[in-house]
């Protein structure tokens, strides 16, 4: 089960973390990966420690935020590579202020690149997966948007319309072959989670609210991109997955 030899999987914001884990699962189940990340070096890093483990893997660097830039950069991979059919729209940023002090300008930031530019790339890859008549579309929500949490609220705001995102498209796409699903972590150990995790009341509060008592490990949530992506979860679509250690399903 599982298998995904033959397939090409695009994973944005892959150098690092939930993304870099997800490409590196989607690659052991055969499938041929193309990492997305800003930073070339940081991105060539990770595609030779992918290479090293064994995967068929690409690179494209590319700013999600830069809408047209992206969906050239896309255009020029499915010309390459002739297909994309698992589409794991995961590159996400965070800002942490508080409401009162919050700036437009980085709501707006927040919400273009973690909400606008993931509906225009994704948008562009559904429409290609649709003429082949397959595909796997995934997005990488988040609990926040299912429980409120202080001092993140574009980025809350944003998750939030992914996963309405995630039900819309599942209606749009239903017939066309292409399943629409969301992961949301909850708290997992990565580079964006940094500030909290050297926190030591942060800590004590995590232990004391996620039911098993843990950190999340982007290797957790690679495991649900791997199922989303697969053949054999072609059933299951407009659905958003906690990863989350039971965060969200106990008091
Ligand atoms: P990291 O900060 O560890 O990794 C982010 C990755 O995305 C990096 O590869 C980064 O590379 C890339 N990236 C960031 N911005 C852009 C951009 N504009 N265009 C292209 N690539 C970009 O984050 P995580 O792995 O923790 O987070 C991944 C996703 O998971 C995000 O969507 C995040 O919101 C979500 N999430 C994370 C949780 C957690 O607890 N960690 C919880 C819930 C959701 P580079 O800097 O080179 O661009």
């Amino acid at each position: 089960m599982f298998e995904l030899t033959g397939q090409v999987a695009l994973v944005t914001g892959s150098s690092r973390g939930i993304g870099y884990e997800a490409a590196k699962a989607l690659s052991r189940q055969g499938a041929t990966v193309v990492l997305n990340g800003r930073d070339a070096a940081g991105l060539q890093a990770a595609a030779d420690a992918l290479r090293q483990d064994g995967g068929d893997v690409h690179t494209a660097v590319f700013d999600v935020a830069d809408v047209d830039v992206a969906r050239a950069a896309v255009d020029a991979l499915l010309q390459s590579l002739g297909s994309i059919d698992i589409f794991f729209a995961n590159a996400g940023v965070q800002h942490r202020e508080p409401l009162a002090s919050y700036a437009l300008a980085d709501f707006e930031r927040i919400v273009f690149t973690n909400l606008t530019a993931q509906w225009a790339l994704g948008r562009h890859l559904a429409a290609a997966m649709a003429s082949r008549g397959h595909g796997r579309i995934i997005f990488t929500g988040s609990i926040t948007a299912l429980q409120g949490r202080r001092d993140i609220t574009a980025y809350t705001a944003a998750k939030a319309a992914l996963h309405g995102i995630v039900r819309q498209w599942a209606a749009e796409l239903a017939d066309s072959g292409v399943t629409v699903n969301a992961v949301a972590p909850g708290y997992i150990r990565t580079e964006l989670t940094q500030a909290l995790w050297e926190d030591e009341q942060f800590n004590s509060w995590l232990k004391d609210r996620v039911p098993q008592k843990r950190w999340g490990s982007p290797q957790d949530v690679a495991a649900a991109v791997v199922y989303l992506a697969a053949r054999e979860s072609g059933f299951v679509t407009g659905q958003v997955l906690a990863v989350d250690g039971g965060t969200t399903a106990v008091l």
